[in-house]
């Protein structure tokens, strides 16, 4: 896979051995097999909640792309991030999480985690590194979301391992063709697949990848016995989507570097987080650590009447809450209770012509910038 390009490593990804006997394609399985193989047999595919041949062959394409020794899917981000943080934390235990991270996170450590035992610290990407000497269990973002603020995964994953402190990393808005924590020194990735890993807006998906077996063998037991578990439609839905992501992507990172320059020098245009402008603080470290910057671009406007006249007057921004799909969409995080000012914005950049997109925004913005 090493030498590959991206589009042709998302193809091969989703290759499966032709097993004589086995379905053609990867189809849905049902919720437990209709003749139980012999009292005997091990196999896995006895019932739905344990794992099936669509849930194992997402599962190996993921791992490869991550660059894990094996991947675990879940039927979201969220429910993969808690089941991971379920089995690293224990009572006594201290447990970073974002500040400026995905909200939900932070709120389930506060709700759920704190409440039994463990003791639950929120830091800010730029004091990560800092928080992580105090911790047992650290989660980090980066880029962060929506703020696109990047943590030093390589100093972090050093400052973790001389404490064994456990690292966990949320590589959702980089997605694994835009940086390989586990080969930065993570112990744990977690990830929403509903963004643009399956990447057309119409199925929610999380995992948990990584190397250490005892680990991902207590994660595949939290799975079996919670039971928060992906549908083996949803898991073929996003293995069809999987061997465009390489494509998809690629025009994501490529449209978002795009806008993201346009945006610097628009007067309605305040400010302008992307990880892959040369000015961007966060430049240096990401340019380290990242093979791609991504699809997401952070703009801070006038106000929220601006953000709504920018999605207004677009014919191709539309406004919607999640992101990394195939159509560009806008959304003003304030409205969720995110720390940010109200006429901030996190830009999703679909899969369109990079030029329509400039024309297209550019028109939007001088209009909502009047
Ligand atoms: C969306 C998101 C999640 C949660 O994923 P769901 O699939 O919506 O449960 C977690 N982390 C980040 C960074 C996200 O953007």
């Amino acid at each position: 896979m090493g030498s590959y390009g991206d589009s042709t490593r998302s193809v091969k990804a989703v290759d499966s051995e032709p097993v004589p006997g086995s379905p053609v394609a990867p189809t849905p399985v049902p919720a437990a097999a209709y003749h139980l193989p012999p009292d005997e047999d091990d196999s896995l595919d006895v019932y739905g909640r344990m794992s099936n041949p669509t849930w194992r062959q997402l599962e190996s394409a993921i791992a490869q792309l991550e660059g894990a020794a094996a991947a675990l899917v879940f039927g979201s981000g969220m429910a993969a991030i808690t089941a991971a943080l379920r089995v690293v934390t224990k009572p006594g235990q201290t447990l970073v999480v974002p500040a400026d991270g995905y909200y939900q996170v932070r709120t389930y450590a506060r709700e759920f985690l704190a409440p039994r035992g463990v003791t639950v610290v929120e830091a800010r990407c730029a004091d990560m590194c800092d928080a992580a000497r105090d911790a047992d269990v650290v989660l980090a973002e980066t880029p962060s979301n929506p703020g696109l603020d990047v943590v030093d995964l390589h100093q972090l994953a050093m400052t973790c391992r001389s404490r064994r402190t456990t690292l966990l990393v949320d590589n959702t808005t980089a997605t694994p063709l835009g940086q390989q924590p586990l080969s930065l020194g993570a112990d744990l990735v977690v990830a929403s697949a509903t963004k643009a890993l399956a990447g057309h807006h119409d199925v929610l998906a999380g995992y948990v990848a990584g190397s250490h077996p005892e680990m991902l063998a207590r994660v595949q037991r939290e799975r079996l016995l919670a039971g928060p578990i992906l549908g083996p439609f949803e898991a073929w839905l996003i293995l069809r989507s999987l061997g465009t992501f390489g494509l998809r992507f690629g025009q994501q990172c490529q449209n978002a570097a795009a806008v993201a320059l346009m945006l610097r020098s628009h007067p309605a245009v305040k400010s302008v987080r992307y990880p892959g402008l040369p000015e961007d603080p966060s430049y240096d470290i990401a340019s380290r650590q990242m093979r791609r910057f991504g699809g997401i671009v952070s703009v801070e406007l006038a106000g929220a009447d601006v953000v709504h006249d920018l999605v207004g007057n677009s014919a191709l921004l539309v406004g919607s809450t999640s992101f990394g799909g195939i159509h560009s969409s806008v959304d003003r995080r304030a409205r969720w209770g995110d720390p940010v000012p109200d006429g901030f914005a996190r830009i999703s950049l679909g899969i369109e012509d990079t030029d329509d997109l400039l024309g297209d925004i550019g028109q939007a913005l001088d209009i909502a910038g009047r």
